[in-house]
């Protein structure tokens, strides 16, 4: 019957312009590295290992004199130890990231407590909780949020690519454990669009296909959400994952979506594949 694409598939903006900004800075300069891999995505990490960018897991393991900061952000002492070894920093933690970081260090200024939803050890959340400056706690489900302490008052924010239910389901459980709870959604635009519309996307078609890498967190929520919609959801990482037959584009409606870690050439393939009948 048709094949459908999300509006909202692949890169994001913060994604897309750490992505660029790295491969630009490899034009005129050897041995870039990045602390982590810049994006979650096997494809994309080949094709930027090929023009000089690998990662590192410190930035005592740089091997060169520059180095890169991903879309995901680091924490303050990341910061100081890429200072003290004199590298050149090029910076491109997401706007969105950065918000969060300030809103947490502020309001962490004089000790106070945050609780962080999302996964403790996703880097974004590692890397945010080292701006808090008192006692911090992250929350990745209701069970968590429940076995929290009852606190005075707390900030609660939120990892920028959590599913806005869950964001939802997890904040009364919250107010009831802390009096005072100043509550700050600071899930992305991004995230909130792709996963509107996907949810949307599901619930219209027969079949979806959800295309990113398999450790990519964002991607692998998508597919979650995907998949509790329309059971016939599958992800795969490029088009030579998808088995034969899967579904039927003549009889059939598919849609197709990407986590944010995507690169445009592996949702082009599957799209390809998909409608080449
Ligand atoms: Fe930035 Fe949102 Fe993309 Fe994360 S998902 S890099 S916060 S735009």
């Amino acid at each position: 019957m048709s094949v459908q694409v999300a509006r909202h598939a692949g890169f994001c903006m913060g994604v897309r312009r750490a992505v660029l900004e790295a491969m630009k800075a490899a034009d005129t300069e050897k041995d870039i590295a990045t602390i982590g891999e810049l994006v979650h995505n096997p494809e994309v990490i080949r094709k930027l290992s090929e023009i000089g960018i690998h990662a590192v897991t410190s930035p005592s393991e740089v091997p060169g004199r520059t180095v890169v900061i991903r879309s995901h952000g680091v924490g303050p002492d990341v910061y100081r130890e890429l200072d003290t070894l004199g590298l050149k920093t090029i910076d491109l933690t997401c706007p969105y990231v950065q918000k969060l970081h300030t809103i947490v260090a502020r309001y962490s200024e004089t000790g106070r407590t945050v609780i962080l939803v999302g996964s403790a050890d996703h880097p974004e959340v590692v890397g945010t909780l080292g701006w808090c400056k008192g006692r911090f706690y992250t929350v990745h489900d209701l069970a968590q949020a429940e076995a929290l302490p009852e606190m005075d008052e707390a900030l609660a924010a939120s990892q920028t690519t959590v599913p806005h239910e869950e964001w939802e389901a997890i904040l009364p459980v919250l107010r009831r454990k802390v009096r005072q709870l100043t509550a700050e959604d600071t899930i992305c635009t991004a995230t909130v669009l792709r996963q509107k519309e996907a949810r949307t996307l599901a619930a219209s078609v027969d079949a979806m296909l959800v295309v990113g890498g398999l450790d990519s967190s964002n991607t692998r929520r998508l597919y979650e959400t995907c998949k509790s919609i329309c059971p016939r959801t599958l992800l795969v990482e490029r088009a030579a994952d998808i088995p034969p037959g899967f579904a039927d584009i003549h009889s059939e409606s598919i849609g197709i979506t990407a986590g944010a870690s995507t690169p445009d050439w592996s949702l082009k393939e599957v799209v390809t594949r998909m409608t080449d009948k």
